[in-house]
């Protein structure tokens, strides 16, 4: 395949100058044409050609670009080698949000019945991201899923088209849209897949299908063995119904699936010990973890563990010697916590400035960040809102 123009050109940072140049092979080609044509087709036509396109340039360069595009596809009616040129140019206003312009152009495009397969398709999938961006998802929906069958862009109309399901929360269609294109792309989707059954799952969640929940939660598990996401949700439904002690076994699966999210769960498990009343069981499990991480999380929820346990003393003693191994803010702002509790006077004052201060520092080191494009957010997002990649951002580093 010829490449089109519209790979080329950045229309978003194109003007006037530029559009001069996207549009000259369109008037080489149409006085070519015209020189070919023979005497009884030229006494038919009704313009010339060249200077068809100079009004039409003119009425561009003069923002005017209704009348420019009636030009323009008045000339591609005798010529459809100018085929390109009126990609590029449907392209370019749809990029300039003037998406009703990109409709009719792609529209008139598709209607000539000069274009050849190949062209005939890729106008269809412009036209489909015209519908898109206009709001029109049942009709880009039709369009793409009907350029899925055409072999040459299956992969880029299944692409579009979850982007319509995402965009719609249908997760089922997704599923199955991302199936098709793990076979048509040959790449595995495997934690895409098992993102939307967490999303099902979330859904049947919030309703109290619990039931339904857990189903999905397992088909996700079983996309992906590695799904985060699923076993920290799979502990929330069993914590909800009050299973603590299934609600800790999935959440101590995070550990072995990705520790950077250990922090996540730690908080849950130290409650849902609570929960239990089983005080032996929570002393055991974090001093245990403790020995196989050194995150901040941890410290610190061990740290409240010890101060119930065995009293603001001891608890202190612990957090110095995890700081002595590992400094951080986090830890020193325990620590900090600890000793004005037990401060008076003056010096509970001076203690609660200076924990004021390391609190800001704190804010620097928390949160979460996409590890695509670095988006940094309070929350934790499983589909970046920067980027719009799946498991891109993890919790902040905080060993
Ligand atoms: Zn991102």
């Amino acid at each position: 395949m010829k490449p089109y123009v519209v790979a080329f050109v950045r229309p978003d940072r194109m003007n006037a100058q530029d559009l001069l140049w996207l549009l000259l092979p369109l008037a080489a080609a149409s006085g070519w044409f015209v020189a070919r044509l023979d005497s009884k087709r030229q006494a038919a036509r009704s313009f010339d050609l060249p200077s068809a396109y100079f009004r039409g340039l003119n009425f561009l360069l003069n923002e005017q670009p209704d009348k420019a595009i009636e030009i323009f596809v008045q000339v591609l009616e005798v010529n459809s080698e100018t085929v390109e040129t009126h990609l590029a140019l449907g392209n370019l206003f749809r990029r300039r949000g003037e998406v009703e312009r990109a409709i009719r152009i792609h529209q008139n495009l598709i209607a000539r019945p000069t274009l050849d397969r190949e062209q005939r398709t890729y106008a269809l999938l412009e036209l489909g991201q015209d519908y898109f961006k206009a709001g029109l998802f049942d009709r880009a929906e039709n369009l793409f899923l009907e350029l899925a069958e055409v072999r040459a862009h299956s992969e880029q109309a299944l692409r579009l088209l979850l982007n319509i399901y995402q965009q719609e929360k249908e997760w089922d269609k997704a599923i199955q849209a991302s199936h098709k294109l793990a076979r048509v792309a040959g790449k595995r989707m495997d934690d895409v897949i098992a993102q939307y059954y967490c999303e099902l799952a979330e859904q049947a969640f919030a309703k109290g299908d619990f039931s339904a929940a857990r189903d999905f939660l397992r088909q996700a598990l079983a996309a992906d063995g590695n799904c985060v996401r699923a076993s920290i949700v799979l502990g929330d439904v069993h914590a909800e119904e009050g299973r603590y002690r299934e609600a800790i076994e999935a959440w101590r699966r995070v550990e072995n699936q990705d520790a950077h999210y250990f922090g996540e769960v730690a908080h849950r498990i130290a409650e849902a010990y609570r929960r239990l009343n089983d005080e032996q069981g929570l002393y055991q499990f974090f001093s245990a973890a403790l020995q196989r991480h050194a995150a901040v999380s941890l410290v610190l929820t061990f740290a409240d563990i010890i101060k119930q346990r065995d009293g603001i003393k001891s608890a202190e003693k612990f957090v110095v010697e995890a700081l002595r191994r590992h400094p951080n803010v986090h830890g020193l702002h325990r620590l900090l916590e600890l000793n004005v509790e037990q401060a008076e006077g003056p010096a509970k004052t001076d203690l609660m400035l200076l924990k004021g201060i390391i609190e800001e520092l704190r804010q620097q080191h928390q949160g979460y960040v996409c590890q695509q494009c670095g988006f940094r957010g309070r929350t934790l997002h499983w589909l970046c809102p920067s980027c719009s990649r799946w498991n891109s951002t993890k919790p902040v580093v905080e060993e």
